[in-house]
């Protein structure tokens, strides 16, 4: 065999480069749909069979191709979106290669049909024509592949089950109509509806439309500063339902992408709040084009921030601003939103007709009016803190009615000594109290450490702590007072605690409350030093001082403590990412009972 090196023909260059772009039947599928979101259609219809390797179809009423256009738009580099190099970091539009129907044709047969506005009928142009022919059609274009892979075993050994392509196909379907709500999507798999999205006036709409069952649990996320902007949604993650079930839909001035910077920041805004998996999301990122770059990865999955740092911050804090809001407080967007609505509709509904256990994440509340609750200082355990804090005292509401339409509504008692089980409008609410307890008392202690250091207790001997090298080394750094806790370095690998906050003198282990907090620091970068250490301790403090299980509380301080959940922040979950309280719709109920059959 002759070691030459040589140039590829055309047709043989072409089927390399197009194994980049087109991976799988889905890949193709998001192309075509992109070139008719640029074309501008107001409306796509998309057709697959056998998983889309035989059949991908793709209809819009977008502004056409010319029939002389319809041949070169099957070549690479053939694009009419951009024209100069300059216009590269302009881009506004999804492609710009020119190269997704040239990668098709290659590993397809594709025929493209198109009728510009205006034209008395369309073209098509399809294998074996020299050049197009006349044929009548709706106005718009119609792109379709088909036996894709037919001449590439390799490739075609690689595709998964038609059903799993499939399902592929469908989340394309779905991660493109998320992000241009005002296009109306319909899908047909073998000839079956699968989904019909009628146009959307925002996010929102769409997002409702999408994920019918979901329209409760949504946190709407919507924030701007200076060049960015963000819009969309986090799902409760209390529902139980992940990011893996739901699916992570970011988008980046429209375009889909799997990004570790943006997964990263949404993850950690949910820190402490998520037991078991991060939630499911559709967030739309917008900043100004030239500070991003596109063209990073063959099939545009992945961008380029210019300054992820910043990036970093700005989601991180809307998605916290969403997901901290309190329970009885307004959810997110300014009532004349464009973007998503501040109040959702009651999630019940649905689920009663279905007779279906829903489990519900943060309920919303209609309209913009704050509830008011009555004062939160009745259980005595919850009180505690309090004298500490004096100057968390002043933050106690003024006493209104009671109850009302309160999301975690009435208590009727308590379950073994471990769970409030309480009464509102859409069933049974069950609270784990020591979890509940704990969130309150640490967003409190948050509230009010800033405000003022914990009181301290002198221990009555000094006590030494065994260090391990890396928490000496954390103690040595950080050096100072730790918050509820004052020890100094002795010796290389031990330290000497002489005071502990009052509020846990009785029940802490100081020597383990200071492991924790040098554990803290050493994982947090050292920007974080204060805010983790502070975190560390007053999470420990709050575990130390909320009310046990096995803690037998009367009807009026399970009420003070449900009243205390609606007003914190991130009351969905207790410091350590437990689920506290859980929805039991009547319709369970109705179900079991065979009530209404
Ligand atoms: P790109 O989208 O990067 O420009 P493509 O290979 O996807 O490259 O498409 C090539 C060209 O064909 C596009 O630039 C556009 O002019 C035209 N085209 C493709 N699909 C459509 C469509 N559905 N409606 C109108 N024009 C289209
Ligand atoms: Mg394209």
């Amino acid at each position: 065999m002759s070691a030459r090196i040589q140039i590829l023909p055309p047709a043989v260059a072409g089927k390399v480069a197009a194994g980049e772009v087109i991976e799988r039947p889905a890949a193709a599928l998001k192309e075509l749909i992109e070139n008719s979101l640029d074309a501008g259609a107001r409306a796509v219809e998309i057709f697959i069979e056998e998983g889309g390797a035989g059949l991908l179809r793709v209809r819009d009423d977008g502004g056409g191709i010319a029939a002389e256009d319809l041949p070169r738009a099957l070549m690479r580099h053939a694009t009419s979106k951009i024209k100069t190099e300059a216009d590269f970091s302009e881009v506004r539009t999804f492609g710009f290669r020119g190269e997704a129907l040239a990668s098709l044709a290659a590993v397809s047969e594709i025929k493209l049909s198109s009728r510009m506005p205006d034209a008395a009928h369309g073209y098509l142009f399809a294998p074996g024509m020299q050049t197009p022919r006349p044929q009548p059609m709706p106005f718009g274009t119609a792109a379709e592949a088909r036996a894709m892979f037919a001449d590439f075993p390799g490739r075609r050994r690689f595709l998964r089950a038609p059903a799993t392509e499939a399902a592929h196909c469908a989340n394309a379907a779905i991660a493109a109509a998320l992000s241009s709500p005002k296009t109306a999507f319909q899908y047909f798999a073998n000839g079956k509806p699968r989904l019909d999205l009628p146009a959307a006036a925002d996010y929102a709409g769409r997002l409702a439309a999408v994920f019918p069952k979901l329209k409760g649990n949504m946190l709407p996320v919507r924030e701007s500063a200076g060049a960015f902007s963000i819009d969309g949604c986090i799902f409760a993650p209390r529902l139980g339902a992940t990011g893996k079930s739901i699916g992570q839909f970011f988008y980046v001035n429209g375009r889909f992408v799997r990004d570790r910077v943006l997964r990263r920041a949404v993850s950690d805004s949910l820190r402490g709040m998520a037991h078991g998996g991060d939630p499911g999301y559709a967030l739309f990122l917008s900043m100004p084009p030239a500070m991003v770059d596109a063209n990073i990865h063959p099939a545009k999955l992945e961008v380029r921030f210019m300054e992820p740092r910043a990036v970093f911050e700005f989601v991180r804090r809307a998605a916290g601003k969403a997901v901290s809001a309190p329970l009885g407080a307004p959810l997110g967007a300014p009532p004349d939103a464009a973007g998503l609505p501040s109040a959702a509709p009651h999630a019940a509904a649905d689920s009663v007709a279905k007779n279906e256990v829903k489990i519900l994440g943060e309920e919303k509340r209609e309209g913009g009016v704050f509830l008011k609750y009555p004062p939160a200082n009745s259980a005595a355990a919850a009180d505690t803190w309090r004298k500490m804090f004096d100057a968390a005292a002043e933050s106690a509401a003024p006493p209104v009615q009671l109850f009302g339409d309160a999301p975690l509504g009435r208590a009727l008692g308590q379950l073994h000594d471990i769970y409030i089980i309480a009464e509102n409008g859409a069933g049974l609410v069950v609270v784990d109290m020591h979890a509940a307890h704990e969130r309150i008392l640490y967003e409190e202690l948050k509230t009010a450490f800033d405000r003022k250091p914990p009181e301290m207790q002198r221990l009555l001997a000094p006590l030494a702590a065994a260090l391990s090298p890396l928490q000496a080394a954390a103690l040595a750094e950080y050096g100072g007072e730790l918050p509820g806790l004052s020890a100094k370095p002795r010796g290389e690998q031990s330290a000497e605690i002489s005071e502990v906050a009052s509020l846990i003198a009785r029940r802490c282990d100081p020597e383990k409350l200071l492991a924790e907090m040098l554990d803290a620091i050493a994982a947090a970068a050292a920007e974080d030093h204060a805010v983790a250490v502070r975190d560390a301790a007053l999470s420990v403090m709050a575990c130390h001082a909320a009310v046990r299980a096995n803690c037998r509380l009367s009807l009026d301080e399970m009420n003070a403590l449900l009243r205390r959940m609606e007003e914190t922040e991130r009351s969905g979950a207790c410091n350590h990412g437990r689920p506290c309280w859980q929805q039991i719709e009547r319709g369970y109920f109705d179900r079991i009972f065979h009530r209404g059959r």
